[in-house]
């Protein structure tokens, strides 16, 4: 009687649900490298590396602690290419009478593992992944009779639900959210961390070397390809955040600087988002150093906001949601993805410096996401199904379930607000408030029109002008719809002409 339990790239964890309980004698892990995973987009080359990488030391990991591992490369002649092929294959090969596996992160995976029951001829028992603190049932019931979701009152719920940072039934600190502390601009005279730089050793070298014979012309460089591909490796990378980055993160989380990608940012997502690290684990050794008194509170509060707070409630909308919502474009934007996006060859400084370290790390900060690559693609009206398959593509910590809301809702407001309560919609004056970009750019922040101006200006106005109709009840929005109407007819009409032809100029 031998148990087949099938572990998907992102579920390389050793507490997974579908090894609880389990016999190591009486089953059999199987792990494969898929063309249906490699090509369902174009992988940036060093996500591709992270996850395969992090596949084969992980099951070397699970022989080390007692399991037999059935693992299918990607260059394996008789490799089918899809997960249900391989399952087929291993079932014969080991004489399996059943099938145990824990749920999938997204619907394209989930109809395949809702499949295998009709398929197959043997028992398939799906667990719930309970390496979230939300799960599905709680989440609903959350959302379940609320005119609007907002992410600030599901985070006070699993404040308290976790006990993070609380004092009794209060708040540590004595409030819940200090993010008015958190948006100050960096100064490029303050000693900055790096993240830690795994060097590749052989099998990871192997991998990157297949990465890059079969994936040629996929975007990105594994040159400087540093990533943590084990448990122990990415938890060095968790200490020397908590040690180094943590301190000034709070104040810090918004901030941008020319050639410097990582800031204080814990670089720690695509760690989480393939179960190497634990998320509440790491909230409590956050929650450990506040205590300790080696951290403020706004830094304390602000990390774990993100992690408790935003990703499991962007978890929770994608479910939500349902398979549709990829289908969202509530401000009809339809304009194709500019070539820049997969190559940084443009004047404007913001986005060659957000896409040239997105080609060399696989890595930007939110801030970076959300406000240069993100509100450019907002205020020029570029297709949310381009933007979500580019941002699904390029960064190692991108799996549907988190990237979708944040890129499709959050960014570019394709859902009409399920997600934010705004559109996170911008002029070059955020940009240069919270960067130095500006200053070495072709273009002039200040300038509104001419061929020196700033892009970022027109094309704001002309995303206001263009999205009246939608968005001018918006509460939210009731300050930038003053400063339109105030403005002289000329002025509008300037701007708007100024926009159409930068916007012509992007094909
Ligand atoms: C358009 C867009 C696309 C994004 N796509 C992804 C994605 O594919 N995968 C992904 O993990 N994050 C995504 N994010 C969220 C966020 O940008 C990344 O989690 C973060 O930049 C990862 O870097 P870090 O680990 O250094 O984060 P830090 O700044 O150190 O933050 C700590 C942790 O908080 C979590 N976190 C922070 N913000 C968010 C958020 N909005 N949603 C979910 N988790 C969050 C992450 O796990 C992160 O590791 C996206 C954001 C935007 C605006
Ligand atoms: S001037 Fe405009 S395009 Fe140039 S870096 Fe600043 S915001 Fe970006």
């Amino acid at each position: 009687m031998t148990t087949l339990i099938p572990v998907l790239g992102d579920q390389l964890s050793h507490a997974l649900s579908s090894l609880a309980g389990q016999d190591k004698k009486t089953c059999v892990i199987l792990m494969a490298e898929l063309d249906e995973e490699t090509a369902y987009v174009p992988h940036h080359k060093s996500k591709m590396a992270f996850i395969l990488s992090a596949m084969r030391h992980h099951a070397d990991d699970l022989r080390s602690a007692g399991w037999t591992v059935d693992y299918v490369k990607l260059t394996d002649p008789e490799n089918s290419g899809s997960f249900t092929g391989e399952l087929a294959r291993a079932l014969e090969r080991h004489s399996a009478s059943a099938i145990c596996v824990t749920e999938a992160g997204e619907w394209r995976v989930k109809a395949m593992l809702d499949s295998w029951a009709d398929r197959f001829d043997v028992p398939v028992e799906i667990r719930a992944d309970d390496r979230f603190l939300c799960d599905h049932a709680e989440f609903e019931s959350w959302a379940k009779d609320r005119k609007q979701l907002r992410m600030e009152y599901f985070y006070r719920d699993m404040r308290r639900k976790s006990k993070l940072l609380m004092d009794g039934d209060a708040p540590a600190g004595g409030q819940w959210n200090f993010d008015a502390e958190n948006r100050k601009p960096a100064k490029r005279d303050l000693a900055m961390p790096q993240p830690l730089h795994f060097a590749p050793d052989d099998i990871t070298q192997d991998v990157i070397h297949m990465v890059e014979a079969k994936f040629a012309t996929n975007m990105g460089q594994t040159a400087k390809f540093g990533f943590a591909v084990t448990r122990a490796d990415a938890l060095k990378q968790q200490a020397y955040f908590l040690k180094h980055a943590l301190p000034p993160f709070g104040d810090y989380q918004d901030a941008m600087l020319t050639d410097e990608p990582f800031l204080w940012h814990s670089i720690l997502s695509p760690y989480l988002n393939t179960g190497l690290l634990d998320p509440l684990e790491l909230c409590r050794a956050v929650e450990a150093q506040y205590q300790a008194g080696k951290v403020p509170i706004n830094a304390a509060e602000g990390f774990i906001r993100q992690v408790i707070g935003w990703r499991e409630y962007v978890r929770g909308i994608y479910w939500h949601a349902g398979p549709q919502y990829v289908e969202s474009n509530a401000l009809g934007a339809e304009r194709p993805l500019p070539e820049f996006y997969w190559t940084g060859k443009t004047d404007m400084h913001c986005l060659s410096q957000t896409v040239d370290q997105t080609i060399a790390y696989s890595y930007a900060h939110h801030i970076q996401r959300l406000m240069i690559t993100g509100n450019f693609a907002l205020l020029a009206g570029i297709n949310p199904v381009d933007v979500h398959r580019w941002y699904l593509a390029v960064y190692a910590d991108a799996y549907e379930w988190v990237e979708l809301p944040n890129s499709l809702g959050m960014s570019q407001f394709a859902d009409g607000g399920m997600l934010a309560s705004k559109p996170y919609a911008a002029s070059g004056a955020y940009i240069n408030r919270m960067s130095d970009y500006c200053s070495s750019c072709r273009y002039d922040v200040k300038q509104k029109t001419g061929p020196k101006a700033c892009p970022f200006n027109a094309l704001y106005w002309e995303f206001i002008a263009r999205n009246e109709d939608r968005l001018r009840k918006n509460p939210r929005m009731a300050m930038p719809y003053k400063n339109w109407d105030r403005m002289a007819e000329t002025d509008k009409v300037a701007l708007r002409r100024q926009a159409q032809q930068f916007l012509e100029t992007l094909g």
